[in-house]
């Protein structure tokens, strides 16, 4: 989507300056809007009894922005053992963090299980052998399998490799309460980018629903369901916003449902990533190359090891000029482009802009999650700097960009030898 109008008046009128300061490529996040999106999804959620949001980590991953979520009563979602330290460092402990993994470790679930702890969610029956504990809350991840279709991202449940079958959701509840767990949560998480609200209402129904029958099976009782993350943000001018009112005042009403069968009601926690942080922030890389080929193609400073989503998803993701509009600049049809060896490394493809020239400034929308993140130094490629717009109008360097010196770290170390 277009950035917003907010947004853009904060950043574009200091952004030739911030540019000139910093050096491009960078990203750059705006600390109003992530918390006014914190506050809004608060003041949504507010008519449920126990609300918790904990932001999923690995779609920004910065202790600068960690630590707002933090100082907005926000928990984290965690998946390996650096993002629990991350966390652990802005302040959060015990059921401020959700551990999420798949596919785990017992050490994985050693450091989750350590430092005062945290709410563990397993993923799978096999992994119960391999907690160093009891976990009290304990939760599972449930995929319905062919009972749910999928979304885009995330795919049909029948193949996704996460979660506990529906045949095996009672025995593994069995287990934990055999093993004298006692409080209990239910977690799922089958839509990424989800622009359609019902689909998420259809998520905490069915959850309720599996509280329910396994509360009645098991004589237990459900502390909290867990929906996932997978909100949607509109990427594409054309897309239609997710409808935050219309979901809550779906899930509210399954939640009323659930309370007059059974007489109480859990607490809600979702864990976003893409819907907190996505539209706020921004890649601004410079163009140094023009090419006229069997294409017009526009060559900028960053690659696709600062924003993987086009290359990997076909994804979409707005681009401005800086100063330049269509309505007063000719346009033009050109690939934008990266510097990899890879025909993947385009930020967008015959995409119809106002005509570009050296030097000028690109503005690629929303790579606020899973942008810097997901990054990665292939073809000798460093990710860029990342920088922080704060609520009083300065910027400020929150992650430094790659050296040369941190792509040969790995080459340093003792040598080690095998003789068989
Ligand atoms: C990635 C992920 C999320 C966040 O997804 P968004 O689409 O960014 O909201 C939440 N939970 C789990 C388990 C994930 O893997």
């Amino acid at each position: 989507m277009p950035m917003t109008v907010d947004f853009k008046k904060r950043l574009y009128p200091g952004l030739p300056d911030i540019a000139r300061h910093f050096g491009t490529p960078f990203h750059i996040y705006d600390e109003t809007g992530i918390r006014k999106t914190a506050s809004t999804v608060k003041e949504a959620f507010a008519g449920f009894a126990g609300f918790k949001e904990f932001f999923a980590v690995k779609a920004l991953p910065n202790p600068a922005i960690l630590s707002i979520f933090f100082d907005e009563g926000f928990g984290f979602d965690c998946s390996s053992v650096p993002e629990l330290i991350l966390v652990r460092k802005t302040g959060a402990i015990k059921e401020d963090i959700l551990f999420t993994s798949n596919n785990t470790s017992a050490d994985e679930f050693k450091e989750a299980f350590g430092h005062g702890g945290s709410l563990i969610n397993i993923d799978d029956i096999s992994l119960i052998q391999k907690l160093p504990g009891i976990p009290d809350p304990v939760s599972f991840r449930y995929n319905p399998g062919p009972l749910r279709t999928g979304n885009a991202i995330i795919g049909n449940p029948v193949e996704a490799k996460y979660g506990v079958s529906h045949d095996q959701i009672v025995d593994a509840y069995k287990k934990m309460l055999d093993l004298g767990s006692r409080r209990f949560g239910l977690h799922t998480m089958l839509a990424s980018n989800e622009l359609d609200h019902s689909y998420l209402i259809e998520t905490a129904r069915m959850l309720l629903d599996l509280a329910g029958r396994l509360s009645e099976k098991l004589s237990i009782r459900f502390e909290f369901i867990n929906i996932g993350g997978g909100m949607g943000i509109p990427y594409h001018p054309g897309d239609k916003a997710l409808d935050l009112s219309a979901m809550v005042d779906g899930i509210r009403a399954a939640f009323l449902k659930f309370y007059d069968k059974q007489g109480y009601e859990p607490n809600l926690f979702m864990e976003s990533g893409r819907y907190m942080t996505g539209p706020h922030g921004v890649l601004v890389t410079r163009v140094i190359n023009r090419k006229e080929t069997y294409r017009n193609y526009v060559g900028v400073d960053a690659s696709m090891s600062a924003l993987m989503r086009p290359g990997i998803y076909g994804a979409y993701h707005h681009i401005d000029i800086y100063g330049k509009s269509v309505s007063d600049v000719p346009a033009e049809t050109v690939d934008v482009v990266g510097a990899l060896c890879e025909n993947i490394d385009k930020f967008a493809i015959q995409r119809n802009l106002p005509k570009v020239q050296i030097n000028d400034l690109l503005i690629i929308h929303d790579t606020g999650a899973h942008g810097h993140a997901m990054g990665f130094n292939y073809n000798g490629r460093l990710r860029p700097k990342e920088l922080m717009l704060k609520k009083d109008g300065t910027v400020e360097l929150i992650r430094r960009e790659e050296t040369v010196e941190d792509y040969f770290a790995t080459l340093n170390f003792e040598k080690d030898v095998f003789k068989p």
